[in-house]
């Protein structure tokens, strides 16, 4: 080969392009379940559903009872930034719902057959959408891509099929569609204990028991105990700590010293989204290594709330990296306070063992 004369330079297709992007965004169907499920809690719902087949690759389908969409708004919906929810580039500062990008759908409908069927109040019937590409697409070649009339309720209903059909080196990627589908219900169930009034189901497509059943009414509490069980439920100490210098508020529950597992489990939400930290996670170790014996670990429900404009979502396209200001400062605060409550629990069941 001759690497003596430089090969030219070529754009390459549109098409590919957006493949790569979506790639980026979607790397296994829990991701695109994620943001699913964000816009579905963005809409207002009180009610989500999701069915799943194969792990999430042959059917991805997340039924909820929000706003709906306007039909006037399906031709566009799919496309690359659109969006309800970000007009300037300031919004990206104060934005509270979780998407703001206009992305995930763009993404969804380039790597799998996307299906939407919406209905919002004020509409007398359902309105069904079939997309391609960013694009409506018709269902059958030769017939309108057009929106159809069909019957439903008022909601969104998104139907996700053959997710990477047309990437099939990331198909081929999938060893096993239960290792996907147990990342789904790990997925489900944190948004399922974080989003208080909301009802969320979980089944594998042809099975008649569902992996998660919550209801609306089900208390925080009530949540952790149907989805992680009672011996982590029996457990949990209840904290709640806020400082104004660093705009933060902090709230959740935490295993006592009375339990201990072999993984640490943290489920993280800043600002209502569901998001990693390396350094919340090796802060938090640290404070229970003093009270659980070695290799012992806890379980963490945390919701952080910062002021947005002191938090930077926009740092990579799958926004699980979220960086804030005064972290440090943060991370300290509030593992202070859960060792004071550790302690304070510490110290009541000594009292009571003594006694
Ligand atoms: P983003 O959430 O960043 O705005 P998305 O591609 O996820 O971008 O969604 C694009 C738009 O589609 C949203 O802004 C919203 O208006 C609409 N949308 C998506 N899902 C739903 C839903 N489940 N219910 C109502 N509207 C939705
Ligand atoms: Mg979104």
């Amino acid at each position: 080969e001759d690497t003596t004369t430089p090969r030219r330079i070529k754009l390459l297709d549109q098409d590919v392009v957006n493949k790569i992007a979506a790639g980026e965004i979607i790397v296994a169907p829990v991701h695109a379940l994620k943001e699913l499920i964000e816009n579905a809690v963005d809409a207002g719902s009180t009610s989500l559903e999701v069915l799943v087949k194969d792990g999430g690759l042959k059917l991805l389908q997340i039924t909820d009872n929000g706003c709906g969409i306007d039909k006037d708004d399906l031709p566009i919906l799919c496309e690359r930034f659109t969006t309800s929810k970000l007009q300037k580039f300031e919004d990206l500062q104060s934005i509270a719902t979780y998407g703001f990008r206009g992305e995930a759908l763009a993404s969804i409908s380039h790597i799998a057959h996307l299906t939407v069927t919406t209905k919002t109040r004020e509409s007398n019937c359902a309105w069904r959408a079939y997309y391609e590409s960013g694009k409506l697409a018709p269902t059958k070649p030769g017939q309108s891509p057009d929106p159809k009339p069909v019957a439903g309720r008022q909601g969104t209903q998104i139907t996700v099929e053959d997710l990477f059909y047309n990437v099939p080196t990331r198909r081929r990627a999938f060893r096993s569609t239960s290792d996907e589908y147990n990342k789904i219900i790990d997925m489900v169930g944190r948004y399922a204990i974080h989003c208080s009034n909301v009802a969320f189901s979980c089944k594998k497509h042809g099975e008649s028991s569902t992996s998660i059943a919550v209801q609306a009414n089900a208390s925080c509490l009530d949540r952790i105990r149907q989805i992680y069980g009672a011996s982590v439920a029996n457990e949990l100490t209840e904290f709640a700590t806020s400082d104004d210098r660093w705009a933060f508020r902090a709230k959740g529950l935490a295993t006592n010293a009375n339990y201990s597992t072999k993984k640490t489990t943290i489920l993280l939400f800043i600002n209502h989204r569901c998001v990693e930290s390396s350094n919340i996670r090796k802060a938090i170790e640290q404070t229970y290594s003093s009270f659980l014996p070695k290799n012992g670990h806890p379980f963490v429900y945390l919701s952080l709330e910062i002021d947005p404009h002191r938090v930077d979502v926009n740092v990579h396209p799958t926004k699980r990296e979220v960086n804030f200001l005064n972290e440090d400062e943060i991370i300290q605060a509030i593992c202070e306070h859960i060792r004071s409550k550790l302690a304070s629990v510490d110290a009541s069941r000594t009292f009571l063992t003594q006694s």
